[in-house]
């Protein structure tokens, strides 16, 4: 048998080399601190549980649930859209369930593209959106997330005849895995944008919730004229601690939600109604449980950039999501700097290079330990490196 020539061009996993490492420092019975984790270390809260537990008993949801998501649910988000955003969404025609955001960002592609198109793709970013691009036979356009912009793409420099060809522009913000949130006026261009050209707007907002210092992120569809360019993809997992619950939804523009749930209802059947109870109650409940969240991971965030800075960094502390992304010191590729953290201090931080060209010269810290283990995670690397130069 031979796997058919998209499946050759999908890259081999990443973390392949450093989990060979980790498994022969671990043998060697070092004590790894692993700070390369994109998943929450909380539990779901009880009270979210305690809602899939009931809804667990009742034989109606142990049928095969609606693709689309029942209405219930698809209500609830839009209620939460209204409560959090200001934003107005027709849960039956501009709101589709998905089994987690990661499977409607995959087949976004797979419902707008033909073999030969091209996406507009952040780099360096969440490897998906260029995943679902090369499935399809399309080609990724790569648009750099440069420090000195902000980590914002500059669409002024996509050639026009690139932006001719695009179908769909992905954004992500707060973003992974730089830390950066979105300005009003970078929202506004990407609609102008999108009207000018034609391109499907995907809003990637996981981390919509993982805000710091007070400054709530916005929602895509706040802006006027958002709804009738694109969708914004957003789940429970990272809000709530359910990444393992595999639920989320697509909402906004009516069309392409439309397109979208007439996709899955072909290929999927939606998402267990026990775990559509459960994020009903995750966006209805008490939120002060978000709340917590919040200071959990802005604590560890300022742990992770004092200890830089003690180190030599000249690092902001990052406005949202669960990263602090940084430089590496002079001399070293994201690679071999994150081979030395692991083999002098036993700490697992992310190679930049992972996702995409642009995270060259840069590592990722997940702020997904407590905070001791993250200053002990500090202290080793400084302990370790000293001071750091650029
Ligand atoms: C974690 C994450 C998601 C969430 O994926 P789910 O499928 O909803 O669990 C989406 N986008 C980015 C950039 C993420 O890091």
């Amino acid at each position: 048998m031979q796997e058919n020539l998209v499946m050759g061009k999908l890259p081999p996993y990443l973390f392949a080399r450093i989990e060979k490492k980790i498994e022969e420092a671990r043998e060697k019975g070092i004590d790894i601190i692993n700070l390369g984790i994109g998943d929450p270390d909380q539990p779901t809260p009880e009270h979210i549980i305690a809602r899939a537990a009931k809804a667990m008993q009742d034989p109606a949801n142990h049928q095969y649930p609606s693709s689309v998501g029942m209405l219930t649910y698809r209500q609830e988000v839009a209620a939460w859209y209204r409560r959090r955003f200001g934003v107005e969404l027709d849960p039956r025609s501009e709101v589709v369930s998905l089994i987690g955001s990661k499977e409607g960002i995959a087949n976004i592609s797979a419902c707008f593209l033909n073999p030969g198109d091209t996406t507009l793709v952040p780099d360096p970013s969440y490897p998906v959106y260029s995943i679902g691009t090369i499935l399809c036979g399309a080609t990724p356009y790569k648009m750099p997330l440069l420090a000195e912009n902000g980590f914002l793409p500059q669409l002024k420099d996509i050639p026009a005849e690139v932006a001719r060809k695009a179908k769909i522009l992905f954004i992500n913000y707060p973003n992974n895995p730089t830390g950066a949130v979105a300005n009003d006026e970078f929202y506004q261009e990407v609609i102008a944008f999108a009207k000018e050209y034609g391109i499907l707007i995907c809003h990637d907002a996981a981390y919509s919730e993982i805000f710091f210092d007070n400054r709530p992120a916005r929602s895509f569809l706040e802006y006027p004229g958002a709804k009738e360019v694109g969708i914004e993809f957003h789940s429970v997992s990272k809000t709530y601690n359910m990444t393992g619950w595999r639920i989320g939804w697509a909402a906004g523009n009516s069309y392409a939600t439309e397109v979208l749930g007439r996709y899955k209802s072909n290929i999927d059947s939606g998402a267990f109604q026990v775990v559509q109870y459960a994020a009903m109650e995750a966006l209805s409940g008490p939120q002060d449980c978000v709340e917590d969240m919040r200071s959990l991971y802005q604590a560890r965030r300022d742990v992770v950039v004092a200890g830089l800075r003690r180190m030599g960094w000249s690092i902001e502390a990052p406005p949202g999501s669960i990263y602090v992304w940084a430089p590496v010191p002079k001399g070293y590729s994201s690679s071999s700097f994150a081979e030395l953290v692991l083999e002098k201090a036993g700490v697992i931080i992310t190679q930049g290079i992972g996702y995409g060209e642009y995270g060259e010269g840069y590592f990722r810290i997940a702020l997904t330990v407590d905070k001791d283990r993250m200053e002990e995670a500090l202290q080793r690397m400084e302990k370790a490196i000293g001071k750091v130069e650029f």
